[in-house]
């Protein structure tokens, strides 16, 4: 018999978890993790345990399951085989991942019926992803209102940007009404924070760029461990150009889109968060992988796929630049999420074109996935650093426990 806590990310039509449950040096250790897909088409769900065995794989095929109206019956079952494959371990905490907790949020908090209801009341900010989130702590919240639910942010690490920095330069009435840059990807930040600190970085008291690049991408300046400013603003939507997102771009396109091109809200919402980015622009892939693939297989033919990576590349680069300044400086640059954390090539056209910095990369470390891959001599130190949102989210959750 032993505690275990339960940490739930979810997304618009996917679910993940994970269980970590204590071992007996009284620590945390991943035991199983699932994904449930296809939620609102096709839901399937498979769950490995910490040796990626399968241990249990699960296909709905009543067709009333396929709606995206399912998702809390489909979450239930799930947790249903979840508590039944725990036997006598209990379950001690469950932390929940919330990309968007508004103004008021800007620390984990304990979940209750009323923090649900302003979770709930900020869905219009983030339409795409805030029913995916709440759903599963509705669901838990009604099945085990006795264990202690905390729900971690993603706007949260962001709380300490100055006022500038998070106004738009529009009427103040709209910055009351919340229409504010918030940024997003807080808890990968804080995890490489945490890493500095636990690791004596002399980056953890410094001034820090670290880009997180993965589907979504985002960078943010952090000086002595706290934010400064960060790409991402009043969604997960702005700064960066991503795997299908569009990034920064003239709001006035927006209308130009309704009243000359005629398309309807929910046309340009489809457009500007799944039909552009590396997507729109490649018309190829959303994924990096496959972008550099095609440009390293088909040279010349491949154009499409390198105006992407060099759009991607040099946004990159002009959103660093923009860092750079707000900080008045800067000591080190991170790389991390899936491109950040596994693609050399894409780390070195970056720190080439940062060699006006006095960023020297060093292309051996670089390849060989080494943490530091900046030659000693560089004046800016840029790492390989990967991240652990969980990791951040299961300490937190800790914290309500009386482990
Ligand atoms: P998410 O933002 O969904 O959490 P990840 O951080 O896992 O995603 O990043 C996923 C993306 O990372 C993929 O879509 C792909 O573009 C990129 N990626 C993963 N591995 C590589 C690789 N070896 N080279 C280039 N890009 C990669």
């Amino acid at each position: 018999m032993a505690d275990s806590v339960l940490i739930i990310n979810a997304g618009s039509s996917s679910l993940k978890f994970s269980l970590y449950r204590e071992n007996t040096d009284k620590e945390f250790v991943s035991s199983a993790n699932g994904l449930l897909e296809g939620i609102g088409t096709k839901p399937h769900l498979i769950i490995k345990n910490d040796n990626k065995e399968i241990i249990f794989e699960k296909n709905w095929t009543d067709p009333e399951l396929f709606k995206p109206s399912a998702r809390d019956k489909l979450f239930d079952e799930t947790i249903e085989w979840l508590f039944h494959h725990l036997g006598d371990d209990t379950i001690i905490g469950i932390g929940h991942r919330f990309v968007h907790g508004g103004a008021k949020y800007s620390a984990p908090a304990l979940a209750n019926d009323s923090v649900y209801e302003d979770l709930k009341a900020l869905t219009p900010f983030v339409p795409l992803h805030q029913p995916g989130s709440l759903s599963p702590l509705r669901v838990m919240l009604n099945k085990n209102p006795e264990i202690p639910q905390v729900a971690c942010f993603d706007t949260a690490f962001h709380a300490t940007m100055p006022d500038y920095a998070k106004r738009f330069a529009l009427p103040r009435k709209y910055f009351d009404d919340g229409v504010r840059r918030y940024g997003f990807h807080g808890l990968s930040y804080q995890y490489i924070v945490h890493y500095l600190q636990e690791t004596n970085s002399p980056l953890a008291t410094g001034k820090v760029i670290v880009a997180h690049l993965g589907n979504g991408a985002s960078v943010t300046a952090i000086k002595n461990g706290k934010c400064v400013d960060t790409s991402m603003s009043f969604t997960p939507l702005d700064g960066l150009v991503m795997g299908t997102r569009c990034g920064k771009m003239d709001a006035a396109i927006i209308l130009y889109m309704l009243q000359e091109e005629k398309l309807s809200p929910d046309e340009i919402q489809d457009l500007i968060w799944k039909k552009s980015g590396l997507l729109g622009v490649s018309e190829l892939s959303s994924d990096m992988r496959d972008i550099i693939h095609e440009i390293k297989t088909n040279g010349a033919k491949s154009e499409y796929a390198q105006q992407a990576l060099d759009l991607f590349t040099y946004r990159l680069v002009g959103e660093i630049g923009r860092l750079i300044a707000s900080l008045k400086g800067v000591d080190g640059i991170i790389f991390t999420a899936g491109i950040g954390e596994h693609s050399p090539s894409l780390r070195y056209e970056v720190c080439k074109t940062l060699n006006w910095l006095g960023v020297s990369i060093d292309d051996e470390a670089n390849q060989s996935g080494a943490v530091t891959i900046s030659k000693p001599e560089s004046k800016i130190l840029i790492q390989t650093i990967p991240t652990n949102e969980e990791y951040i989210m299961l300490k937190e959750v800790l914290k309500f426990t009386n482990k």
